[in-house]
């Protein structure tokens, strides 16, 4: 099975759209979707659209969906993700805002290998942005391959499967391949808004027969997503941080 995954897409059209006409040519069968759907960008309808065509085989909640939608309240946000988010909940369909609150909580496990969370698998708010975290996450996943994401940085994690914590490597390799005896934790970076100093659009491919997981960096039509923030009256950073990938 080949699984295209997609994290982080943060209602920016044009990132989406470019992940989706790559990976169609290279090929997928089904889909996982880490949260983070809507949020900073302009087209949360359109991305949830989309989104929903693919028919995700497994999907969970973002921080940002479930602030967008309304059953969280935005107080971890500053002004910037707050105001995205009052702009995002007003220009949501009834119908997707319905579909956005009755996405699940991660994390979700997927088959034999792989499980999904947005954040991490012990909470799935949390920030796995070093390698205490990382640790704590590959010790309470259940499956070899925990796909996360959250922080908007690609990144792999691995470590020996009941080997001591101070094996953990982090690794920032395209090409993944799952060896037996290990963990990994791997965050393919996101769509919409990448903040590892790389700004083209991340997706990854994890191709579970050959036990392989491919990383994809994409550039897209950037200037469009900026024109489109700017013009609904969004703070002026959100099209600003695009063009840069922080
Ligand atoms: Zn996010």
């Amino acid at each position: 099975m080949r699984y295209l995954v997609l994290t982080d897409v943060h209602a920016n059209l044009e990132a989406l759209d470019s992940c989706l006409a790559d990976a169609r040519a290279r090929g997928f069968d089904r889909s996982l979707v880490l949260g983070d759907i809507v949020g900073y960008a302009t087209n949360p309808n359109e991305v949830i659209e989309r989104v929903q065509a693919l028919e995700p085989a497994a999907i969970v909640r973002g921080n940002h969906d479930k602030v967008a939608c309304g059953i969280e309240q935005a107080d971890g946000f500053n002004v910037v993700a707050r105001s995205a988010a009052v702009w995002t909940l007003t220009a949501l369909t009834p119908e997707h805002l319905e579909w956005l609150r009755a996405l699940p909580r991660g994390p979700i496990i997927v088959d034999d290998l792989i499980e999904i969370c947005h954040g991490s698998p012990f909470d799935e708010d949390a920030y796995i942005s070093d390698d205490l975290e990382a640790i704590r996450a590959l010790k309470s996943s259940q499956r070899p391959l925990c796909l996360f994401g959250h922080t908007h940085h690609a990144v792999t994690f691995e470590l020996a499967r009941g080997a001591d914590s101070a094996t953990l490597s982090a690794r920032h390799d395209m090409q993944i391949p799952l060896l037996d005896g290990f963990k990994y934790l791997v965050n393919p970076g996101s769509v919409g808004q990448p903040r590892d100093g790389d700004a083209r659009a991340a997706y990854a491919i994890v191709d579970s027969d050959r036990r392989l997981v491919e990383l994809f960096r994409l550039d897209y039509a950037i200037e469009e997503t900026q024109a489109k923030i700017l013009k609904v009256g969004l703070p002026e950073v959100l099209a600003q941080r695009l063009g840069v990938g922080r």
